[in-house]
Order: C-alpha cells, then structure tokens, then sequence
C-alpha cells in the first residue's frame, strides 16, 4: 500500500544538492506528501540513487541527474532531463552548496570564486533558466536555502557569508519580479547536524535558546509548507530557522 498523498501527484519538485543532508531531507519530505522529485547531486551518485529508491518504496516517482550546478550546460541539462520524465517543473528548491572556510586574509581566490558560483551565481542562472517555463506554466515557486551566516555574518566565512547574502537580496528582487504567478523566498537555516558541519561540536556551538542544533527535517517541513497551497500568500521572504539562535534575551538576569 502507498504511503504517498495524493494530492500533489502530478507536481513536481526538483531539490539542487539532494543526495545528502538537508537536500536529502527535503526530497523525502515532498515525495511523501505526493511530489515527483528530481534529485540532483554532482558526485555521490550511489547515494542518489539510494534517495530515488527510498522514494520509489514509498510509491512517488523520482529520478536522479548529475549536474554540476555551477556549470550552465549542466543546469540545462538538469532542466532537459526534468522535463523529459515529469511534465511540469512546479517547485525548485535550489538547495546545492559549499563551503570553503578561512580567515579573509587567507582566503585564496578559488575559495572566493568556488563559493560564489556555486552558492549564488548557479542560482542566478537556474532561475533565468526557469523563468520562461515557469511563465509558460502560469505558475511555479523557487525556494532559495541561504543561511543565517547571509543575514548575521560569520568569521571564517567571508566567501559564503557574501554568497548568501546575495542570495537574500536576489529573492526579493526575483520576487519583486516575477510576482503574481510565481513566487520566490529562502530559507536561511541556522546549525543543521549534516556533513557539512560534521567538524564541529554542534551541541556545543549551538547556544540556542531551543537548546539543540537543527535536523534537516526542521528545515524540509517549512519547504513543504512553503511549497504547498499553505504557502501561497508568501513571497520575498526569509524564514530563519536557527532555534533562536540570535535572540538575545536576558530573562535569567530579571528573574534574579
Ligand atoms: P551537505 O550535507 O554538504 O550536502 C551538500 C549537497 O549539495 C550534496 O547533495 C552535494 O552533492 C550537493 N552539491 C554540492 N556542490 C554541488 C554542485 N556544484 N552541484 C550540484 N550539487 C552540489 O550540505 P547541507 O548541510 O545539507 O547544506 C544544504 C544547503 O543548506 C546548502 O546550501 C548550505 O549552504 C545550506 N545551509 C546549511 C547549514 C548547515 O548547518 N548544514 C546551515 C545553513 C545553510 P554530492 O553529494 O554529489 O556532493
């Protein structure tokens, strides 16, 4: 028996970076709820194929494509690839990135420029990409994953922290833009416990006033409800979710 809703069966999403971590998430998360998913990655392919499976046992329908997202030929043929299978691109979560972590005076141009193409620039091409499809479609909504490193700033991160703050002021314009039919926002997440923060004690570092780091799922369930009817009357925005991680509050101080 499915577990699948039926409702969005014939939507499909396409999540950028989804053979691991939050991507991975989110992907699982729209397939339950019914969604056809394109998974992407740019290397993992074994664990790709493992994120279609896992959909595929659930009763969606998914495939996986190789597509380095910085690189614009890779982009179409992600989009080539889509539309071959599914017959409409609804939602495109535009989920893939790096980091690339130095104090500025060492950061090399490589660092720079790797983390620039592939967290902002590859976006900015995606979406142009998109645009006279989703125009086509009548509809179509473009959810961004910065980082609350793109709103508060973050030693060590020059390079990220730029790329993602582009990001931020890139979905108001595009949603400025494109608005009524289609609708962009991010989300910009604060200590998620995945690859890429592997290195660090998240626990630790997390001195949220929620007391924990995040799981991916914390962040997939707001790209569900963005991407879902539920999200339709929201645009240009970014939804931090970092447990409160930048609230400053002094309540132990009154209370004493
Ligand atoms: P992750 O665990 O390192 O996974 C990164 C994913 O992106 C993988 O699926 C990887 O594919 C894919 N990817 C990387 N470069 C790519 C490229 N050039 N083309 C296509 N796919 C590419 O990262 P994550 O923690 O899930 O982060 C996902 C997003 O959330 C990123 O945009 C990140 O900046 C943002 N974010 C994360 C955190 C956090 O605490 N984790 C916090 C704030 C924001 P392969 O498996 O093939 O390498």
């Amino acid at each position: 028996m499915s577990a699948v809703k039926d409702i969005n069966m014939s939507k499909t999403a396409l999540v950028t970076g989804s053979s691991r971590g939050i991507g991975r998430e989110i992907a699982l998360t729209l397939a339950k709820d019914g969604y056809s998913v394109v998974v992407n990655y740019v290397s993992s392919e074994e664990a790709a194929n493992k994120v279609v499976e896992e959909i595929k046992s659930i009763g969606a329908e998914a495939i996986a494509v190789k597509a380095n997202v910085s690189n614009k030929d890779d982009l179409q043929k992600l989009i080539d690839e889509t539309q071959k299978a599914f017959s409409s691109i609804d939602i495109v979560v535009n989920n893939a990135g790096i980091t690339r972590d130095n104090l500025m005076i060492r950061m090399s141009e490589a660092e720079w420029t790797e983390v620039l193409n592939t967290n902002f620039v590859s976006i900015v091409n995606f979406t142009e990409m998109l645009i006279p499809i989703m125009k086509e479609q009548g509809k179509g909504k473009i959810i961004n994953l910065t980082s609350t490193v793109g709103v508060h700033g973050n030693a060590g991160q020059a390079n990220y922290a730029a790329a993602k703050s582009a990001l931020i002021s890139f979905t108001k314009i595009k949603a400025r833009e494109l608005m009524p039919f289609i609708q962009v926002n991010a989300i910009a997440p604060g200590l998620v416990k995945t690859d890429m923060t592997a290195r660090f004690d998240l626990e630790k570092l997390s001195q949220t006033k929620l007391g924990r780091a995040a799981n991916p799922s914390d962040i997939a369930q707001c790209v569900l409800w963005l991407a879902n009817p539920s999200g339709d009357y929201v645009t240009g925005q970014t939804i931090e979710i970092d447990g409160g991680l930048f609230l400053w509050s002094d309540v132990e101080a009154l209370a004493n």
